[in-house]
């Protein structure tokens, strides 16, 4: 049986990977900041290992990555997913804990999370890692300098855990989610409206225009890269960066 551990894993994205493994029939835990998510998705799914911790936080990312290791014997997919868009302005208004609040989350989880995969996969001479990066990790991303920055420093951690871990058979890739329909998303558009001063309708159509396939994507979209870098068929793809954005062009306002 797969055994899966999802951060940022009771809502959006993360949530929709943990579903869809569950559907699987993986054994699947979850981590999130939010404690009414968690309860949600443990009211949802009650065989889901389901707790509330912060993913910056190392006692309780250790105390809770230690308890996934004793409860599932060892790990096969890691999705270091837990992210937040941070404040929305120009660098020279930005405030310096809100800029290092954005970079805690993205980066210094994910590093948190997969100190932890490393440990145990190494030992177990197999696994996956997934790490939520943006096609803001790919592009600049005017407004949205740390989150923008953070996003890009986990394609660094990628590419350098790729060649860490390759040589005992552990896997790492990034997923770089084009703007995913959902709450968090209009909460980003209204954040960049304000910021720049437009409409958010305005903002919304430009995200559209610069991509080639003129769309957004889902949540499942998101979490079927993720199935498929788990399956058989992505057995040998290790170090890459996988768009799922429908081609972005431009970020460009
Ligand atoms: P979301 O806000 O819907 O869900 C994120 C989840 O992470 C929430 O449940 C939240 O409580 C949790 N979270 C936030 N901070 C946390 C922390 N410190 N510790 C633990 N959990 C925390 O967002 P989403 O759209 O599902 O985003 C998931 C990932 O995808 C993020 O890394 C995000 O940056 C990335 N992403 C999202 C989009 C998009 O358009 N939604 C685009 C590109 C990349």
């Amino acid at each position: 049986m797969t055994r899966v551990l999802v951060t940022g894993g009771a809502a959006g994205i993360g949530r929709r990977i943990a579903e869809r493994f569950l559907d699987t029939g993986a054994r699947v835990a979850i981590c999130d900041a939010d404690p009414v998510a968690v309860d949600q998705m443990k009211s949802s799914h009650a065989n889901v290992l389901a707790e509330t911790v912060d993913v910056t936080d190392e006692a309780g990312m250790d105390a809770f990555l230690s308890r996934v290791e004793a409860e599932f014997g060892g790990i096969d997919v890691v999705c270091a997913n837990a992210g937040t868009g941070g404040p929305a302005g120009r660098i020279e208004d930005l405030d310096y804990e809100a800029w290092q609040d954005c970079v805690a989350v993205n980066l210094h989880g994910a590093f948190l999370t997969c100190r932890w995969a490393a440990r145990v996969m190494r030992k177990q001479k197999q696994g996956l890692i997934t790490i939520t990066s943006s096609t803001s990790g790919q592009w600049g991303h005017p407004y949205r300098s740390p989150y923008a920055s953070a996003k890009w420093a986990l394609i660094g951690l990628t590419k350098t855990l790729a060649m860490e871990l390759g040589p005992v058979g552990v896997r790492v890739n990034a997923i770089c989610p084009g703007a995913v329909e959902g709450d968090r998303m209009e909460r980003v558009l209204e954040r960049e409206a304000q910021a720049g001063g437009r409409d958010k309708e305005e903002v919304r159509a430009q995200y559209v225009q610069g991509v080639s396939m003129r769309t957004w994507v889902t949540a499942d979209d998101i979490a079927d890269s993720v199935l498929f870098l788990a399956s058989p068929a992505a057995s040998k793809i290790s170090g890459q960066v996988l768009a799922v954005d429908g081609h972005t062009e431009t970020n460009a306002p």
